[in-house]
């Protein structure tokens, strides 16, 4: 079912990343808009371009209104490039609709939010429970890796991809950046577990308030403390202490006090806001 590069219209480059560069492309048979990833794979070993397929096989099985869909893959061997066909997100990325907020002094209406963690918890309930044997963890939940459609749904991205394309870095190279979103238990040495998708979907939703992560640091090692305290401001006084005290819950230090993505979607607290907004 693979297809080939012809069959699509590059339109223009959405954005270069450390190793993908993405563009919007249309297909040629039927109109539609898409989004292509183009990742080179010359340089890559043997083992880990396996890895590259099977997670894009796996991607493939994934089906969820909150979910980036996948929808082809091509493999161009002349240029050792591996292009990714997914859905195009109109509205673009979380990381950079906060970056436009601090520019202009706003904030973002609280309906927005409370809708942002509710499809969040659909995405991740997905990923979570969906496949047979398989529990996929997303790792690496953040502003950048979550879209907007055009109609405003959440929709969480980049699976995976990232971690394999970081696998054989060690700890500190790993992560692209400052892991402000990593959890206590990991940072701990702990294993990633379903709940620190929890506690990255607190912070998620806490930036998304306050415009800076909860917990920030001049370099790993304060950030890691802070992590492990886990004390955090307030967000800011125009939201409510309910959405306070969600934030707070999804960011309990022990991850047994975390609720599970069930325990969140039937809070009463998330059920009374989430039927107001819709
Ligand atoms: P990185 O995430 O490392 O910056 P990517 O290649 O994942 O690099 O993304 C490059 C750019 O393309 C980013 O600006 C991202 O927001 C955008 N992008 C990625 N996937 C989509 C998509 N499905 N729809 C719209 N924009 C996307
Ligand atoms: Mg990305």
């Amino acid at each position: 079912m693979s297809g080939h590069i012809e069959d699509y219209e590059v339109l223009n480059v959405i954005g270069t990343g450390s190793f993908s560069t993405c563009y919007k492309v249309q297909k040629k048979s039927n109109g539609h808009l898409y989004v292509w990833k183009a990742v080179g794979y010359g340089g890559m070993s043997e083992e880990k371009k396996q890895l590259l397929v099977s997670e894009v096989n796996l991607l493939s099985e994934l089906r969820h209104p909150n979910i980036v869909q996948y929808f082809d893959r091509i493999i161009h061997k002349e240029t050792a490039t591996l292009y990714i066909i997914m859905e195009w997100c109109e509205g673009g990325d979380l990381a950079t609709l906060i970056t436009k907020c601090k520019k202009s002094n706003s904030f973002l209406d609280e309906g927005f939010i409370w809708r942002v963690l509710y499809q969040m918890c659909h995405a991740l309930h997905e990923c979570h429970r969906n496949i047979p044997n398989i529990t996929i963890l997303h790792r690496d939940i953040k502003p950048a890796n979550v879209f907007l459609d055009g109609a405003g749904n959440v929709k969480l991205g980049d699976f995976g991809l990232a971690r394999i394309l970081h696998k054989d870095a060690s700890f500190a190279q790993t992560v692209v950046g400052t892991p402000y979103y990593m959890s206590p238990e990991v940072i701990k040495g702990g294993k990633y577990n379903i709940k620190s998708d929890i506690w990255s979907l607190g912070c998620l939703v806490y930036e998304l308030c306050s415009l800076s992560p909860p917990f920030t640091g001049p370099n790993i090692k304060h950030l890691a403390l802070k992590i492990k305290e886990g004390k955090f401001s307030r967000i800011p006084a125009h939201y409510s202490d309910d959405l306070q005290k969600i934030i707070s819950l999804l960011l309990s230090v022990e991850h047994k006090f975390r609720p599970t993505i069930e325990m969140i979607l039937h809070h009463p607290i998330v059920v009374t806001h989430v039927a107001q907004e819709t």
